[in-house]
């Protein structure tokens, strides 16, 4: 066993799935497992289930699943060694180097060089901002923006100072280095050979993942100077699309209150958490996209996000409604008066009114239609405008209590009958196609399922996973002739050679036996299954198995020899047949 092996045991042992999985997304009980809504694909009910028995999760949505280094690596997007790593430290489990593939391990060492430079330039940038003389305009520039030093620290603000080259020298001579400083867009490659600095003459904004690694930087110019922001370019460690700035120091406080708050820039980040109001979160200079949504409804119910006055932020909040509905997150907005942002509003009038502008904030469905209203001049053509922006965000909601709510409030507002919304509605529903999610997954789970649901092939596993020795009943007979699915055949051609007079060790030994993932999808969803039968039933199911197999092996046999045309083994299978039958009525 390797030492990743062990470890992986170690942890196992100590760890546990739903407290691993809780801390990234909301769980609520439901029966034996626990469910929310899946980070990993969209929705807004929950699939995603996690199974505390079975130290497993599976999502019935996107069919993702597997044990909590799965979940580590999927959320993270870690390698194997890299999970058991982070795991490791988290739980206290003592790790040597692990034996891996050379591939894992070589993008492991990747990325590993990669945040070990990028923790090396926060350090260089640092030490600029606070101790050097070359640092003296970023340190006036902050005095100016009213920032603690407790807060500048605490961020790990720094400055790239007015140079091409000063980073890259800091560097040295190792090539390796260079490269990966490269690889991590501090530098960029001369086209004829070396390097130069990306980030000068700026306040440094290092970004931080929720694992307290550096992935990359913000860099925001003293003047008016553009890009007034520039931020890393993508690498293997820094996707602007899922991290959110701040995120590693509001996630308590997001937990805690129950509510997160988005606003635009890492200023207003900062001067929040200034101010006490530690829940704030920003984009990286990019929209708000449905991956952030879907993150941030892992920790809370609701998102308040703050737009700012002007046009950008007024479109920037018409775009983000569909994405708080999409992702069954509920949200408000808050804008802020005359041309405020949220770090000027809150120097200027404190943190108390910030926070009573949060607490009165509409609904952000409420925020959409007035903002499509504003300006218009309550004409027939201004009404259908906003019917055709709002109608179809509603369409898509599956929450049929809320859509009617909000049909009705749009109603009232613009002052168009009901009957006609929904009218429209239909029409545009008409158009599309509802996919094939799967309703009321909680009751599934938490109530013995209605037999008639599921088919055979479902049965037939759900009796190898809940009465494993009662199944082996069936092992010498050619029970392949029950099931259509070839993913279930092969979970119980697995069960059969695997399952000894012990039993399994655990189910995991069926699983890693499994060669294809079809078949490993289909085991999660039955391990998470209840049982259909009951000590009571169990004899009742096998014997009726049994009759069923029978019967299906003798019809194929009978079509067999009618096909070669053997005409005394037909008789005989039908005479087999007839007593068949005789017997089954005689039962
Ligand atoms: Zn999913």
């Amino acid at each position: 066993m390797g030492s990743n092996e062990s470890a992986k045991e170690t942890i196992k042992s100590v760890a546990d799935i739903v407290d691993v999985i809780g801390q990234f997304v909301q769980l609520r009980k439901a029966g034996q497992n626990y469910i929310g809504l899946c980070p990993f694909h969209t929705e807004k009910e929950p699939s995603f289930t996690v199974s505390p028995a079975k130290q497993m999760f599976h999502c019935f949505g996107c069919k993702k699943g597997g044990d909590l280094f799965a979940f580590w690596m999927e959320y993270h997007g870690t390698t194997f060694p890299e999970a058991v790593k982070e795991l490791a430290a988290r739980y206290n489990v003592s790790v040597s180097e692990g034996v891996s593939s050379s591939e894992e391990k070589r993008k492991a060492e990747y990325r590993k060089a990669v945040f070990k430079v990028n923790e090396l330039a926060c350090r260089f940038f640092q030490k600029v901002l606070l101790e050097e003389a070359e640092g003296n305009p970023a340190r006036k520039y902050l005095e100016g923006r009213a920032l603690s030093v407790g807060t500048i620290e605490k961020f790990r603000l720094g400055y790239a100072p007015d140079s091409w080259d000063r980073f890259t020298r800091f560097l040295g001579k190792d090539s390796w280095r260079l490269k990966m400083a490269a690889v991590a867009g501090l530098l960029v490659e001369r086209e004829g050979g070396g390097f130069y600095d990306r980030f000068r003459k700026r306040v440094i904004f290092p970004i931080v993942n929720l694992r307290d690694q550096v992935v990359g930087f913000g860099g925001r110019v003293l003047d008016a100077s553009l890009p007034k922001y520039l931020n890393t370019p993508e690498s293997p460690v820094f996707h602007k699309g899922t991290l959110l700035y701040g995120l590693n120091y509001a996630f308590d406080a997001i937990r805690k209150t129950g509510s997160a708050l988005v606003v635009e820039g890492y200023m207003d980040v900062l001067a929040l958490h200034d101010h006490e109001i530690p829940e704030a979160v920003a984009t990286l200079g990019t929209a708000l996209t449905d991956a952030h949504v879907r993150r941030l409804k892992g920790y809370a119910p609701e998102a308040v996000v703050i737009f700012d006055s002007d046009e950008a932020g007024k479109k920037a909040a018409l775009k983000s409604l569909p994405l708080f509905m999409n992702e069954g997150l509920k949200g408000r907005a808050v804008v802020l008066p005359g041309d405020h942002d949220p770090d000027s509003f809150v120097n200027a009038q404190g943190a108390s009114s910030l926070r009573d502008l949060i607490r009165k904030a509409g609904s952000l469905f409420d925020f959409h239609v007035e903002m499509n209203l504003s300006g218009m001049d309550g004409s027939v053509e201004a009404k259908s405008a906003v019917i055709k922006e709002v109608l179809p965000v509603l369409g898509r909601l599956r929450n049929v209590s809320q859509q009617s709510l909000y049909v009705r409030r749009l109603s009232e507002r613009i002052g168009v009958k009901e009957n006609f919304l929904w009218v429209e509605l239909k029409n545009l529903q008409r158009g599309t196609t509802g996919g094939s999610e799967i309703q009321g997954l909680s009751e599934r789970l938490a109530k013995p399922a209605v037999e008639k649901r599921f088919s055979r092939d479902l049965h037939f596993l759900n009796l190898l996973i809940h009465y494993p020795e009662a199944a082996q009943g069936l092992r010498n007979l050619p029970w392949q002739v029950l099931l259509s699915d070839a993913s279930i055949i092969e979970i119980g051609e697995v069960f059969f050679q695997h399952y000894g007079p012990g039993g399994f060790s655990s189910m995991e030994d069926l699983t890693s036996g499994l060669a294809s993932e079809k078949a490993r999808e289909q085991l999660r969803e039955g391990l998470l299954l209840p049982s259909f039968y009951s000590d009571q039933t169990v004899d009742l199911a096998i014997e009726e198995f049994e009759r069923k197999i029978h019967q299906l092996h003798l019809s194929r046999s009978i079509q067999k020899a009618r096909e070669q045309g053997d005409l005394e083994g037909i008789n005989r299978l039908l005479k087999e047949k007839a007593e068949g039958l005789a017997q089954g009525i005689g039962h």
